[in-house]
């Protein structure tokens, strides 16, 4: 089936064509599409690590400190938080375990 597309920029109609043969702007709606779409995508992974850089976690911000007993201290509170959530877990389990 032929696929007719009037170029939105200078007016000629293409056949089966995703760019105008006269002005090569792209055509297919699908394209454009996929194109937006990756653009959408770029732009949202660079906010996210924009995002990352300017407010790393505690964890991320000192596990590569120069100072060893920084280094340390990062490595043993995020321990001691590991630890501290799986001690609130087993509390809630035994709570629901008692519970039932
Ligand atoms: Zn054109």
């Amino acid at each position: 089936m032929a696929n007719h597309i009037k170029c939105p920029n200078c007016g000629i109609y293409n056949v089966n064509k995703d760019y105008c043969i006269q002005c090569n702007t792209l055509l297919s709606y699908e394209k454009r599409r996929d194109i937006e779409f990756a653009k959408a995508e770029k732009e949202r992974r660079k906010r996210e690590r924009i995002q990352k850089e300017t407010s790393p976690s505690f964890y991320d911000k000192y596990k590569d400190h120069h100072l060893l007993g920084v280094r340390i201290l990062a490595k043993a509170f995020r321990s001691f938080w590991i630890g501290f959530i799986a001690i609130g877990v087993l509390i809630a389990w035994i709570i629901a375990a008692i519970a039932a």
